[in-house]
C-alpha cells in the first residue's frame, strides 16, 4: 500500500507558542532593528569582535535553547509515528521538531541549527551549550578549540547562502510529495518559500496554515487562518484517519 508523502514546511509561526519570537522573517525582530540585524549578518560578524561579543551575549540571554516543543511540533511527530511518511522542511533553527520526536533524518533545517556552533575556518562543529558555557566563564568571543578560528552558530546568517545540498534535498521532497503543508511561514523569503510553488507545480495538494495571507494562497487547495496550535493538529489528525 502506497501512503502519500507529506511534506511540512514550517516557519517561525510554529515556534511562537514555544516562546520563540519571529527573529528573521520579513517582519521579524532582526529586520526591524538594524543594530540587532548586524549581530546576525555574516559580514559584520566576521569583521568585528565587538559584534561577536554582543552576539554571544544575545544568544546566552535569549534562552531559546531552553524552549519546549508545543502542540504543533508534537502533532507533526505523532503523524510520523502513525506510519504516514513525513518530511519536515523547517526555516526554524530551534531544533524543536526533533525534540518533539521527529527523527533527525526526516528534518531538513533550511537555515541550519542554533544548537550547534561551527568554526568558520576548519568547520569543526560543537554544541552551542559548550560555547555558551565558555561565555558564562568570561570569554567574550570563544574561538575554535581545534584551530583558533572564529566560531559562529551553525545557522544561515544574513549575507550567507542556504546550503545547496540541503536546498536540493528539500526541492526533491517538494517534487515528490503528494501533500505539501506550509505552516507558520509568510512564504516571502526565497528560496525556501519557492518550495510551495515547486510542490504545486508537481501536483501536490498545497495546504497553507498561516494567520496572514501569503503570496501562494491563490494556488493553495486549502488555506487555514486559525491559530496553528489548534489548526495544525486537526489538519494532521485528518491525515491519520484518511490514510489507515
Ligand atoms: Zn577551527
Amino acid at each position: 500500500m502506497n501512503r502519500p508523502l507529506v511534506a511540512i514546511l514550517s516557519g517561525a509561526g510554529v515556534s511562537t507558542d514555544s516562546g520563540i519570537p519571529d527573529y528573521r522573517g520579513p517582519k521579524g525582530l532582526w529586520r526591524k532593528d538594524p543594530e540587532a540585524e548586524k549581530l546576525v549578518t555574516y559580514e559584520y560578524y566576521m569583521a568585528d569582535p565587538e559584534i561577536r561579543r554582543r552576539s554571544w551575549l544575545m544568544r546566552r540571554e535569549s534562552g531559546a535553547l531552553g524552549a519546549e516543543p508545543n502542540t504543533a511540533h508534537r502533532a507533526v511527530a505523532e503523524l510520523e509515528r502513525s506510519g504516514v511518511p513525513v518530511r519536515v522542511l523547517t526555516q526554524n533553527v530551534d531544533g524543536l521538531h526533533q525534540l518533539a520526536g521527529m527523527p533527525d533524518r526526516k528534518v531538513l533545517e533550511l537555515h541550519g541549527t542554533a544548537r550547534t556552533v561551527e568554526c568558520t575556518r576548519c568547520h569543526a562543529r560543537t554544541p552551542m551549550d559548550d560555547a555558551l558555557a565558555r561565555v558564562d566563564d568570561g570569554e567574550d568571543d570563544p574561538a575554535c578549540l581545534t584551530c583558533g578560528g572564529i566560531l559562529k552558530p551553525a545557522t544561515v546568517m544574513f549575507g550567507e547562502h542556504l546550503d545547496p545540498v540541503v536546498l536540493g534535498q528539500a526541492a526533491d521532497i517538494a517534487k515528490a510529495c503528494q501533500i505539501f503543508i506550509a505552516v507558520g511561514t509568510s512564504l516571502q523569503v526565497h528560496p525556501a518559500a519557492g518550495l510551495a510553488g515547486v510542490a504545486a507545480d508537481h501536483g501536490a495538494r498545497l495546504v497553507i496554515v498561516n494567520a496572514e495571507p501569503t503570496p501562494y494562497d491563490e494556488r493553495a487547495d486549502e488555506v487555514l487562518r486559525e491559530p496553528i496550535g489548534t489548526a495544525l493538529p486537526e489538519l494532521l489528525r485528518r491525515l491519520h484517519t484518511t490514510n489507515p
